[in-house]
């Protein structure tokens, strides 16, 4: 049976429903942990929004009132005001996600102050301070709305000569704060705080109940605590840590959690719920919250599970100086799962794969959990319109390899990515398990290079057949169309910047530094052109694999040792900065075609049924395929039938 998988195309982003279908299955008592879990989650959401920007609550408070006391409003501005609100709900403000710059709405201030005012008539209750008028609110948001310069980049890792890394980035983890002001700053709460510089002085602003967004953590607490009442042991000794963590703020709390977490690994139902991920941080450190609940897929993660049985088997043949290898991979577990829902820095937009804790300390001694999303990667492929490899393959082979093994040789290349990847390697006892002071912005892009680079060094290991990973005998098929796609996403990718000539993201700078460095390094890949369309072609597989290895010992050195300068020439030789031209070739190519850019996710609605006493007596899923309408659910919003167009 056909069910929808892309929904809309909203300027160069996808819309595209992922499904739940091991949800069904479940026994009540899992569904019910799922949705308290789930509602969890939902409360954390605007939490994000405000760290991105500090203007991005308020501004889409009036988005969502004007779209939904939309009555009498002009239709093409409404049409604009539609457009700008779906982009800013897919990256949580008006940042792109992928090229950090602002995007505007390109009506003119006067007509979308003509719709407030008709909305405001239609009982639109706009967010106005104290006895703030409504115009005074638009006057104070104009610039944020309607001027790209202002604010202009959420996160600047490369400012450029004499600018501040942290002024630079319009996040708002810091407020007032320059790079010099931390020198012999002693920082207690690097990952759950706000920085602000007040009075001379800095201070931390703790996230935590009774500190900074203390009243919507209060609310995950609330949602945590009744999820306890139908979790299983040794999810419930987790949960426990995690409210205490969130109401202590302590980073010893925080230790804590994530060892219970990484502890409780036979879980059917689990959730991530925190201060994860520090990509918008400029320097690195900070937090930026996200949540998300999934349950296990026992049928696909047979070969995870053997990959991670054999960590230590892979780390002994790490392909660099033995000094950074572990003695021993203690608790790596691996999970293919089924997302059922993910906000903040997790939803709309999301990844395919998670390792975690990322505190490598707790890595060393107690493990990692790593999990493959498989109904994201499902969604993806399902969701991609064949034209696009078309277009980028050089050769009808390559088409073919890409149809009947890409999804595979990706599912794959993440599981090991995550597993062996993140899971491997040991730094410097210098750095005390934190080479990510020494390495600054540099440090996620490299560590992801070196995830990758393990994942494309390893596919080819005859031990990847052997344990069922890939049918032994398409091993080399699988590949080779891994490699190609490998090469050809770092031109492809450059679609998605359409402004400048450097690169921001840290997955898409550490992509192209790979296939950059192997292009000057190795005779692996080949820059060829026909019809004035440009390609890169994986032309030597052996070469590929060795040249990855060869570049792997270097990252993982640079990780080892925290080498900075060795981090910041290689990404500024290969990683940071593209060719204008080239990527304006690539966009015409993908315009023609109407291709999208990046894909934002609407996912499951959840729905509890009650008895009379209000006992939860079945939960049930449903797919909305309206991003609009649960962007709308989950701000609180009501939604009128008839009038989410
Ligand atoms: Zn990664």
């Amino acid at each position: 049976m056909s069910r929808p998988y892309f929904l809309e195309q909203i300027d160069d982003a996808a819309v595209v429903q992922y499904y739940a279908d091991g949800f069904e299955a479940l026994s009540l008592r899992d569904k019910t942990l799922i949705w308290h879990l789930a509602q969890a989650v939902i409360a954390g959401r605007d939490i994000y929004y405000d760290q991105r920007y500090r203007h991005a609550l308020e501004m889409r408070e009036v988005l969502e009132e004007i779209l939904t006391h939309s009555a009498g409003v002009d239709p093409a501005v409404l049409s604009e005001i539609r457009r700008y609100t779906k982009l800013f709900w897919i990256n949580s403000g008006p940042h792109n996600n992928l090229t950090a710059r602002k995007f505007v709405l390109a009506c003119a201030p006067a007509a979308f102050r003509e719709a407030a005012h008709r909305a405001r008539r239609s009982g639109a209750a706009f967010p106005v301070r104290g006895d703030e008028t409504l115009d005074e609110l638009l006057d104070r948001l104009e610039r944020p709305f309607f001027d790209a310069a202002t604010d202009a980049m959420v996160t600047n890792k490369t400012p450029g000569e004499g600018r501040d890394i942290l002024e630079a980035s319009a996040n708002n983890l810091y407020s007032g704060v320059r790079m010099p002001d931390l020198d012999g700053f002693d920082e207690r709460y690097g990952l759950n705080s706000r920085l602000v510089k007040r009075d001379g002085r800095l201070v931390e602003e703790i996230c935590r109940i009774g500190g900074r967004y203390g009243a919507r953590i209060a609310h995950i607490v609330d949602h945590l605590r009744d999820a306890l009442h139908v979790a299983p042991p040794a999810t419930r000794r987790t949960l426990d840590a995690l409210i205490r963590f969130y109401e202590s703020g302590e980073d010893d709390d925080r230790a804590a959690y994530d060892i219970a977490w990484v502890e409780d690994h036979e879980a059917d139902v689990d959730t991530i719920n925190g201060f994860v991920e520090n990509y918008l941080d400029a320097r690195g450190v900070k937090g930026a919250w996200e949540g998300l609940v999934y349950l296990v897929n026992h049928d696909k993660t047979g070969g995870l599970r053997r990959l991670a049985e054999d960590a230590s088997w892979f780390e002994a043949r790490m392909p660099w100086d033995p000094r950074w290898r572990r003695e021993t991979v203690t608790g790596v577990t691996a999970r293919a799962i089924e997302v059922v829902v993910e906000t903040g820095d997790a939803g709309p937009l999301t990844p395919v794969g998670i390792n975690l804790p990322n505190d490598q300390r707790i890595r060393e001694q107690h493990g990692s959990k790593s999990v493959t999303l498989t109904n994201i990667n499902e969604a993806y492929e399902k969701s991609q319109p064949p034209a696009f490899r078309r277009e980028f393959c050089w050769s009808a082979d390559e088409v073919a390899r890409a149809e009947q093994w890409g999804a595979i040789a990706g599912e794959v290349t993440t599981g090991i990515h995550e597993v062996l990847g993140h899971g491997s390697g040991r730094v410097a006892d210098h750095l005390q398990g934190q080479p990510q002071l020494a390495l600054k912005e540099h440090y996620s892009a490299l560590e992801e290079a070196r995830a990758d680079l393990v994942a494309l060094f390893f596919l080819p290991e005859p031990r990847i057949g052997e344990i069922g990973m890939v049918p032994a005998e398409h091993q080399a098929e699988i590949v080779r169309t891994e490699y190609e796609a490998y090469a050809r996403n770092a031109l492809v990718q450059l679609r998605r910047v359409r402004q400048g000539t450097q690169l921001e993201e840290d997955h898409m700078r550490n992509r192209q530094m790979i296939v950059q460095w192997l292009m000057a390094n190795a005779a692996a890949i080949e820059v060829r052109s026909r019809d004035g369309r440009t390609f890169y072609v994986c032309t030597d597989v052996e070469a590929f694999r060795h040249g990855a290895g060869r570049l792997l010992a270097e990252v993982q050195r640079i990780k080892s040792e925290g080498d900075y300068a060795a981090a910041s020439d290689l990404f500024e030789t290969y990683g940071i900065h593209f060719d204008a031209d080239l990527r304006d070739e690539v966009v015409r190519r993908v315009d023609a075609l109407n291709l999208p850019s990046y894909t934002g996710f609407v996912q499951p609605t959840l729905e509890a049924v009650t008895d009379e006493v209000g006992r939860i007596t079945d939960v049930r899923i449903s797919y909305p395929c309206d991003l609009e309408r649960q962007m709308l659910e989950y701000s609180g919003k009501q939604v009128v039938r008839g009038s989410v167009a």
